[in-house]
């Protein structure tokens, strides 16, 4: 096939005002960290952003008192219209700023800035904005007359959505009245330091929020400190697990939002164009680095070769490259490390024994990129079919009956997402009652909305956030407050 040529078109980055350095964000200043300096690098180019600080166990501890001193004074003092008038104007400054924010995210994840300026900033701003509308109505929340707030929230959180992830976490820990330290992921810290700016723009009192950046080791240390009463995770299960490994015992709350291997199900009678679209924002949205990505596709084995034609010839159409031009449909993988995991997965498929097909666009010199890949000829015991690839990369097989299909789809050890494609209402409910997972969707994917609940089963992990139900992870139906470890 050929196509006309698109005209660049890149998103600016002059709206950026981005310092050479950046230290910690404690007790509402930013303060030098006292582990080593780390640089933050655009995963497109593998150019140097900036450089940040790594907090180490000190920098741990004096994040947490402030938040604790912050708890204790201020924030747990003030009614819920007061905490909600504040959680409304972060809101207002992340929209009038979300072009900047937009840019930032584009720049430090990879992600193509069409995603990051319509769908992640929307979002922050969305949850923010229907959080602070819970602040003075936590009575009706369904927890008792007199929920209380739980103390000092420790919030981790990955790569993928960096401030997106940022907004699910702290909206509502402070809309019921917590005060939170919030760890970015290493290769994503830029947006949580904007977002710090923000804070102190809005005059959220200081030690409210409190931003620390580092590796996996300032994540331990904040979930290892004695003065925390909660914490809310998400990433990769292996670091879920070590997470309860290390609070089991303690009387800390925990929230953990860990991988996925969804399920895309599409039925013989499904609109299929409409379905393909579906499958594409599925597992290709966000170079597939989404916990809970379509990236399992079962589809009726009486339309498969229909379906695949289709679909190949749609992957052939994604644009692939500088995530900051408009045109852009698939970005740079985040890091150098979640290319080779990529990699070798698929080499694992390939030496198993499933068919690779890959689309032919051109990958750029520098920067870490991927193909998007189809897996056909894929057997359920196959590592492609059973591991988070956490990439652009599909497995697809095929099933006959709608047992089958349900069999098939709950053969993982995850449980976090899933889609049907049907035109049948009644066979969309009986599905989705079938199915192990915590969010299913019906002929749409990945649609996301601060009122609905999110979380998942089995290794996807417990809790859930969004909606009334993510206000619950971080309040105490009684009047027994948690007294920490
Ligand atoms: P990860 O390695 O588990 O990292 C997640 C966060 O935890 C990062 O901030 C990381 O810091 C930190 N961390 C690493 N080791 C730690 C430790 N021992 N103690 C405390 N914190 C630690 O996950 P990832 O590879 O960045 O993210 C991808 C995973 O997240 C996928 O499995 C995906 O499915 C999952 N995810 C789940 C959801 C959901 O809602 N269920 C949403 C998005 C992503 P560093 O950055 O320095 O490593
Ligand atoms: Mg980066």
């Amino acid at each position: 096939m050929t196509f006309l040529e698109y005209a660049p078109a890149p998103e600016s980055t002059a709206i950026l005002d981005i310092k050479p350095s950046y230290g910690l964000f404690i007790g509402g200043e930013f303060v030098d960290a006292r582990g080593d300096a780390f640089a933050t690098i655009s995963p497109s180019t593998e150019e140097h952003i900036t450089t940040v600080g790594e907090a180490n166990a000190d920098d741990v501890d004096r994040a947490v008192k402030a938040a604790r001193l912050a708890y204790d004074k201020t924030w747990s003092k003030l009614s819920g219209s007061e905490r909600g008038k504040y959680l409304f104007r972060i809101a207002r400054i992340i929209q009038e700023r979300s072009r900047e924010l937009a840019v930032a995210e584009t720049m430090d994840n990879g992600k193509p800035i069409r995603e990051t300026r319509d769908v992640d900033m929307p979002l922050v701003a969305a949850w923010f904005f229907y959080y602070a509308g819970w602040a003075d109505k936590l009575e009706y929340a369904g927890l008792g007359p007199k929920p209380q707030s739980l103390g000092v929230a420790a919030q981790i959180v990955p790569w993928n959505f960096p401030l997106l992830m940022l907004a699910w976490k702290i909206a509502p820990a402070l809309a019921a009245g917590n005060t939170v330290v919030l760890k970015p992921a290493e290769t994503t810290p830029l947006t949580a330091l904007l977002f710090a700016e923000i804070c102190q723009q809005a005059g959220l009192p200081e030690g409210v929020v409190n931003i620390i950046t580092g590796a996996g080791s300032t994540g331990a240390a904040l979930v290892a400190h004695p003065g925390i009463n909660k914490v809310a995770f998400t990433g990769s299960t292996p670091v879920g697990r070590s997470i309860a490994a290390s609070l089991a015992g303690t009387d800390v709350r925990a929230t953990l939002e860990l991988g996925g291997k969804g399920a895309n199900i599409v039925f013989d009678d499904a609109a299929i164009d409409q379905a393909i679209e579906g499958i594409v924002s599925g597992i290709f949205f966000n170079q597939g680095h989404v916990c809970c990505a379509g990236s399992r596709l079962l589809v009726q084995e009486n339309i498969h070769d229909d379906v695949l034609h289709r679909l190949q010839r749609r992957l052939q159409t994604l644009r692939l490259g500088d995530p900051l031009d408009k045109n852009t449909d698939i970005g740079a993988v985040n890091s150098k490390v979640q290319l080779e995991r990529i990699s070798a997965l698929v080499d694992a498929g390939e030496a198993e024994g499933a068919t690779r097909w890959s689309s032919d666009c051109v990958l750029p010199d520098k920067g870490f990129w991927f193909q998007p890949t189809v897996f056909t000829n894929v057997h359920t015991s196959h590592r492609v079919a059973q591991e988070e690839i956490f990439g652009p990369v599909l497995s697809v097989m095929t099933f006959r009956t709608p047992e089958e299909a349900i069999a098939k789809a709950n053969n993982t050890p995850y449980g976090l997402s899933a889609g049907i494609w049907t035109e049948k209402a009644s066979r969309m409910l009986a599905m989705a009652n079938a199915l192990r997972a915590g969010v299913i969707w019906a002929n749409t994917f990945n649609k996301f909305d601060p009122a609905s609940p999110f979380g998942g089963y089995q290794e996807s992990g417990y809790g859930r956030e969004g909606g009334r139900h993510g206000l619950a992870a971080y309040l105490e139906a009684s009047d027994q407050k948690a007294g920490g470890r």
